[in-house]
C-alpha cells in the first residue's frame, strides 16, 4: 500500500531544505529578526531587559534567550504597536476574529503578502489542489484572514476561485453544482452543514462535484474528518494557522497524514509547557510558539498561540522536512476545567463520534449551581436512530456517557436532541457555554 492517501506534489523547493541547513537559515533570519524590532517599543524594552543583540544569536536554540510576546502584549499596544515598518508601507490590514474577546490587528507590506499566497499555496498543494482544480471558499472575506488568505494561495497554484465566502448555504450548493467545484475551503463544521442542507434540498450530498477539501480555522479530529469525508466523499485535509503569525498557511497536511508540516523556513516552531513555559519533551503536547523570521510589517517573537499541540521533526515519506504539529487538541482558554479535570471540547468529540447514533453536532454547557462542577452535553440524535421508545434513547445516552467518561475521565449530563435542533454556524462552531463565567466564578 501507498503511504499516501493521494498523488504526493511539493509545490516549493524550499520545502525539502535539510534539517541541517534549515537551522543555519533559521539562525541567520533571527538574527535579522532582532535587529529589525530594535525599533518596536514592545521589543526594544524587552530586548534591553534581555541584555539580547542581534550577534548573540548564534544558532535556533538561541530563540530561548528571547522574550515571549502574548495576545495581551496586542492588545496593550491595540491598534498598531507592534507595526514595524512606516505605515505607507503597508499593503493591508487584517484582524484576529476576536473569538476570545477584542479583535487584534495584523498588517502586511506587499512582500507578507506575497509570502502568504506562496504558504497557502504550499499547504493547498499538499493537501491534493492541482491548477485544473476550481475551489469554492466558504470562508468569509474581510477581517478575517480564512477567505483573502486562501483565496491568494489558489490562483498563486493556478487553480480557479469561486470566492462564495461563508454562508447562505442554498446558493453555496447552487454554485457548487453550477460551477462544477471540485475543492471545498470552509471550516470543517461548516462543510457538515452544507452536506446538511443539501440532504433536505433532496441532494445526496455524496454525488456533489466536491473531491478534494482544505479544512481549518477551528479544532477537529480525525473522527470527525472520517465522517465529512463519507459523507461527501472527498478527501479532507487540515492546516492551521492564525492572524498573529501571517493567517491560514503557518502548517498543512501533506498526503501522508501524519501531521501537519509547519513552513520552518519562515516560523521558528516551539512547543512549551504553559504555565512553565519551558520547552516540553520530545513528542510532548505543549503550547505552540512561534517566531515570524521573515514578517516585514508585523513580525513577532515567541508568539504564544494557546494552541496545545506536540510537535514531531522525524523525517517524513513525503519529502518534506518541516517538522509537523499534531491536530490541535484545542486553545487553553477553550480547556475545560471540570471538578479539577482538564477537558477539551474536541475530547468531547472523540467521545461522541465513537458512539454509533449520534451526529457530529453538539454543544457543551456547564454550570456550578452549587459546590460542584455540572456539565451538560447536548447531542443530536441521527435522524434514522431518533426513537421514541424511552428504552433505546437511554441506551444510547449510557453508551455517550459511558465514552466520555473512558476519553476525558469525567461524568457528563448526557440531553439527546432532536435532529437539527442545536444551531449551526458558518464560520468557527460554538462548542461551550460556561455559565461559570457569565457568574463570575471562573
Ligand atoms: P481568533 O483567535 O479570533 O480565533 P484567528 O481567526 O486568527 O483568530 O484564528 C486562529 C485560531 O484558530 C488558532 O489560534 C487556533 O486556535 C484555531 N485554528 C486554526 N486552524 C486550526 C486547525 N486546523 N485546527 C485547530 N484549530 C485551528
Ligand atoms: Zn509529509
Amino acid at each position: 500500500m501507498s503511504a499516501f492517501a493521494f498523488e504526493n506534489r511539493i509545490w516549493d523547493e524550499a520545502e525539502t531544505t535539510p534539517r541541517d541547513r534549515l537551522g543555519k537559515l533559521q539562525a541567520r533570519r533571527l538574527r535579522e529578526l532582532v535587529a529589525r524590532v530594535a525599533e518596536v517599543p514592545f521589543y526594544k524594552e524587552a530586548l534591553a531587559r534581555a541584555k539580547v543583540k542581534p550577534g548573540d544569536i548564534k544558532g535556533p536554540d538561541d530563540i530561548r534567550r528571547l522574550p515571549f510576546t502574548a495576545k495581551e502584549d496586542l492588545r496593550q499596544h491595540y491598534p498598531l504597536g507592534f507595526l514595524a515598518v512606516p505605515r505607507s508601507q503597508v499593503a493591508r490590514f487584517h484582524g484576529s476574529s476576536g473569538t476570545t474577546g477584542k479583535p487584534t490587528f495584523v498588517a502586511y507590506t506587499a512582500d507578507d503578502l506575497e509570502l502568504w499566497a506562496n504558504l497557502c499555496a504550499r499547504f493547498l498543494v499538499a493537501g491534493g489542489l492541482r491548477p485544473e482544480h476550481t475551489v469554492q471558499i466558504a470562508f468569509g472575506y474581510g477581517l478575517f484572514t480564512g477567505g483573502f488568505g486562501l483565496h491568494y494561495g489558489v490562483e498563486k497554484v493556478g487553480a480557479s476561485v469561486v470566492p462564495a465566502a461563508a454562508g447562505n448555504t442554498p446558493r453555496q450548493l447552487m454554485l457548487m453544482q453550477d460551477l462544477q467545484a471540485d475543492v471545498l475551503v470552509c471550516t470543517p463544521s461548516y462543510a457538515l452543514n452544507i452536506a446538511e442542507v443539501a440532504r433536505q434540498q433532496g441532494i445526496d450530498p455524496r454525488t456533489l462535484p466536491l473531491k478534494f477539501a482544505h479544512f481549518g480555522a477551528e479544532p477537529w479530529t480525525e473522527d470527525m474528518r472520517k465522517q465529512i469525508e463519507a459523507e461527501l466523499d472527498l478527501i479532507a485535509s487540515n492546516n492551521y494557522g492564525l492572524s498573529e503569525v501571517i493567517g491560514p498557511g503557518v502548517s498543512g497536511e501533506c498526503a501522508a497524514r501524519n501531521g501537519m508540516h509547519i513552513s520552518e523556513d519562515h516560523f521558528l516552531a516551539e512547543c512549551v509547557h504553559p504555565d512553565t513555559l519551558e520547552p516540553v519533551a520530545r513528542g510532548e503536547q505543549g503550547e505552540l510558539v512561534f517566531t515570524t523570521l521573515t514578517k516585514q510589517a508585523m513580525p513577532l517573537i515567541r508568539y504564544r498561540t494557546r494552541d496545545i499541540a506536540s510537535l514531531d521533526s522525524s523525517p517524513c515519506p513525503c519529502g518534506r522536512t518541516g517538522a509537523r504539529m499534531s491536530w490541535v487538541l484545542g486553545r487553553t482558554d477553550d480547556m475545560l476545567i471540570i471538578r479539577g479535570v482538564n477537558v477539551f471540547p474536541s475530547q468531547i468529540e472523540e467521545a461522541l463520534l465513537r458512539v454509533e447514533g449520534t451526529a457530529p453536532h453538539y454543544l457543551i454547557e456547564v454550570d456550578r449551581p452549587g459546590a460542584m462542577d455540572e456539565v451538560t452535553v447536548h447531542v443530536e440524535v441521527r435522524p434514522e436512530s431518533f426513537s421514541d421508545k424511552m428504552s433505546q434513547m437511554q441506551v444510547l445516552r449510557d453508551r455517550i456517557d459511558r465514552e466520555i467518561q473512558a476519553v476525558t475521565g469525567i461524568r457528563a449530563n448526557v440531553q439527546l436532541v432532536e435532529p437539527q435542533s442545536l444551531e449551526r454556524s458558518v464560520g468557527k462552531a460554538k462548542r461551550v457555554v460556561d455559565h461559570r463565567r457569565e457568574k463570575g466564578l471562573i
